[in-house]
């Protein structure tokens, strides 16, 4: 695996003509490797000739600086993972030779209503700055498939929205959740929990197969209501329980059952946040 620490020397190495025949597989993440990341890397090998993946704790995209200071790092054991797994090229710059302009006036992407709901509500900023990131290292690698976490189901939304905005010829490949043994999402975060809220961060996924299991068509609310209260009874301060048009992200309180939709959660157990989703198809 060669490791790279800035965008012009993989932007220089992808561009030998023996690179560029290649079929090339892009993961970015912000490190603190877990299963969840490798099986994208492993997703990406089936396909591709040269697989980048890239470790780079976005400041731009934390709207709470504690949660950035505090943001897991465990570079040599990412070293070894995406090693093993198969990767080819890993990219770990700096805030500098990805901001060589600062991280202060950076451009404005117009993402429209995707911003506005859920993590665009909650975090305001979280996904311009996701967009700054992004828009860099496409730009950069401009891979031919780029994988990422349908975990993350709004972040793959606005990165498809991206690639529309900046006219990357990219395509995006959305993988499944991995998830713990006992449904929880595997995360980054979840090195922050402690014995006692590690297990109460079942809860989650405990009350995505609730909604699942008992969702029927015409109204919601009493659903989102006893999920409401399934979550609080784990102990999670909660940002939202919303169910959602699968496709346009829409919040619907009524679901006729041809629809497509998604529930999603956000919520706190102790300090640390924790995201989960699920798909319901009709
Ligand atoms: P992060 O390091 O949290 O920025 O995540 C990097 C990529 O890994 C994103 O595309 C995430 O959606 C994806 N990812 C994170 N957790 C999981 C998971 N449990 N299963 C699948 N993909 C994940």
């Amino acid at each position: 695996m060669i490791i790279l620490k800035d965008l012009l020397s993989i932007k220089n190495y992808l561009a030998q003509p023996q690179k560029r025949e290649l079929i090339t597989g892009f993961v970015p993440t912000m490190g603190a490797l877990h299963q969840g990341h490798i099986d994208l890397i492993k997703q990406a090998k089936k396909n591709c000739g040269l697989v980048i993946a890239s470790i780079f704790v976005n400041p731009t995209q934390f709207n709470n600086s504690s949660d950035f200071q505090k943001y897991p790092v465990t570079i040599e054991q990412d070293i070894y993972l995406l090693e093993k797994a198969g990767t080819d090229i890993l990219l770990i710059p700096s805030v500098e030779t990805l901001y060589p302009e600062g991280t202060a006036g950076l451009e404005n992407y117009e993402l429209g209503y995707l911003e506005t709901v859920l993590e665009g509500f909650y975090r305001p900023d979280h996904f311009q700055g996701v967009c700054q990131v992004m828009s860099r290292l496409l730009k950069s690698i401009q891979p031919t498939r780029l994988y990422m976490g349908q975990k993350d189901y709004q972040q793959c939304m606005v990165v498809k929205k991206l690639i529309e905005l900046i006219s990357s010829s990219t395509k995006l490949v959305t993988c499944a959740t991995i998830r713990e043994e006992d449904g929880l999402a595997m995360s980054s975060r979840n090195k922050r929990l402690g014995i006692i809220a590690r297990e109460k961060a079942i809860g989650i996924f405990r009350t995505l197969v609730f909604i699942k299991e008992t969702i029927t068509k015409g109204a919601l609310d009493s659903v989102k209501k006893e999920a409401i209260k399934l979550l609080s009874s784990y102990d999670f301060k909660i940002d939202y329980i919303e169910i959602a048009d699968a496709d346009t992200l829409e919040l619907i309180d009524r679901w006729n059952d041809n629809q497509k939709i998604v529930a999603l959660i956000a919520a706190f157990q102790e300090d640390v946040r924790l995201i989960d989703n699920m798909v319901i198809a009709s």
